[in-house]
């Protein structure tokens, strides 16, 4: 085994990619805020039985995928593989149903399968999830939608299928069950194996298999939507009439039947055509009997989980821009022992005044040292050596425009930022000259 050759289906994020990802973290947890969800942070490992409960003992991730083991005390823990049955949960363990309802919870959190690795898929992979919990209103559903659309908005990510469906509730999927296993016993010779394992635990996992073979049988099995009770069909109309009136679009797509045991009603994806087989950037739904299968009063309740890793798939077969990482504002290039004691100093002076700021820390030449800034981008560079401590002046470059400008080194940190300021100004000001803009029809006449 090589050690320095990471697990597989794990994957690192390097330094200069990370800016997309805090990109569209911070973007995600400041437009849930925005929805009223406010952060909650579970433990990456939780009871076993927590996830063969509330996830399901019939589904995938808890029969194959879940990284499972004993701790030195003897007992069974699990890396979490999805995020609503911890946030459950921690609302039981803590009484936040006592709190007003319903309670908007958001996360950001890895994930561990253990699924064969290959494109958007991983073993342990990323999610940006949110939970509404303790609303049965169909107003709750579109509002969680609205808010992933709002992410893909915000983010300018395009070309989503939003597609949803309704399951029901356990008591129209009975019927619906006997329907299913009716049309499929008759064609059970050619399912796959999968399929005819599932036949009998979960049958409408049979209607989203991808193998051609599957879809193709699967092709005129009966509809759920067609056996659905009155109360559900009622909510599902609640739904689109919600979306309708936010102008959301969705497709009504009665194969989604998602992998999860503990799903009812309302249940959506939004698909992508741009990223191969794992197409869905992000899926979810409702789970109105969850909290009182974990042993919790009945809480209507429903959320989604949005697939970091396979949006940024997304992003970058989109060629969606991100903002330009964070420059270096100043790079201070020390020559000698003194200058490199005085750089210290005002580098530590301006990093406390919030500028992004850096000296020399391997001592290398002039020359390696501009090469350096170059890399890190620096805005501005200053060479401080002998005469510059002699003359307690510090001429600093601005490495865009060329200019260069002498600022004490008294008092360096504050001149600096003065100067940038006003140089930045000067900046905006010519910028709105050449577009012949005039600041007041900016700011909508505000200034008159
Ligand atoms: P799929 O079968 O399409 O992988 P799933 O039904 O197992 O998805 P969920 O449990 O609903 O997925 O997870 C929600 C989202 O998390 C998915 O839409 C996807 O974006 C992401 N996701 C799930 N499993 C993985 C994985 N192994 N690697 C990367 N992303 C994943
Ligand atoms: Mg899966």
């Amino acid at each position: 085994m090589l050690i320095t050759k990471g697990v597989k289906g794990a994957q690192d994020v390097l330094p200069c990619a990370v800016h997309k990802n805090q990109f569209i973290e911070s973007s995600m947890l400041d437009i849930a805020k925005k929805f009223g969800y406010t952060e909650i942070r579970v433990p990456v490992f939780e009871h076993t039985e927590l996830f063969q409960r509330g996830v399901g003992g019939t589904t995938d991730i808890v029969q194959k995928e879940m990284y499972t083991f004993n701790d030195k005390g003897g007992r069974s823990v699990t890396l979490r593989p999805e995020g609503t049955a911890g946030a459950v949960r921690a609302f039981l363990e803590h009484g936040l149903f006592n709190e007003p309802l319903p309670q908007k919870l958001c996360y950001i959190i890895s994930c561990y399968r253990y699924e064969k690795p290959q494109a958007g898929r991983l073993r342990e992979f990323h999610q940006f999830g949110a939970e509404c919990l303790g609303t049965d209103s169909p107003a709750a559903d579109a509002e969680v939608i609205s808010l992933v659309c709002a992410v893909f908005d915000f983010l300018d990510v395009q070309n989503l299928d939003l597609q949803i469906n309704s399951i029901g509730c356990p008591e129209c999927r009975k019927t619906y069950h006997a329907a299913l296993l009716a049309y499929f016993d008759v064609k059970k010779d050619g399912l796959c194996p999968t399929c005819l394992d599932r036949l009998g635990r979960n049958p409408m996992r049979l209607l989203d298999c991808k193998s051609p073979v599957c879809s193709e049988i699967a092709k005129d099995a009966p509809v759920i939507l067609d056996y659905i009770c009155g109360e559900c069909a009622e909510h599902f109309g609640g739904v689109k009439r919600y979306l309708d009136a936010m102008g959301i679009e969705y497709n009504i797509n009665p194969k989604i039947v998602r992998g999860l045991d503990y799903y009812t009603r309302t249940v959506f994806e939004f698909i992508s055509g741009e990223i191969g087989a794992q197409d869905a950037v992000c899926a979810g739904g409702r789970y109105d009997g969850l909290a009182q299968e974990l042993g919790g009063q009945r809480t209507p309740s429903l959320g989604f989980a949005l697939g970091l890793e396979r949006l940024l798939l997304l992003m970058d077969a989109q060629k969606t821009p991100f903002p330009e990482p964070d420059r270096c504002d100043i790079y201070i290039a020390p020559v000698g022992d003194e200058a490199s004691l005085a750089a210290a100093r005002i580098v530590n002076d301006l990093r406390l005044s919030g500028v992004a700021a850096q000296f020399d820390l391997a001592g290398r030449s002039v020359k390696a040292q501009m090469k350096y800034a170059d890399k890190l981008g620096a805005v501005y560079t200053a060479v401080l050596g002998d005469s510059e401590l002699e003359k307690g002046v510090l001429p600093v470059k601005n490495m865009d425009s060329g200019d260069v400008t002498e600022i004490k080194l008294e008092d360096f940190a504050e001149d600096f930022m003065d100067m940038s300021v006003r140089s930045s100004a000067d900046m905006f000001k010519e910028l709105l000259n050449t577009v012949d803009i005039d600041i007041n029809t900016i700011l909508g006449g505000a200034l008159s």
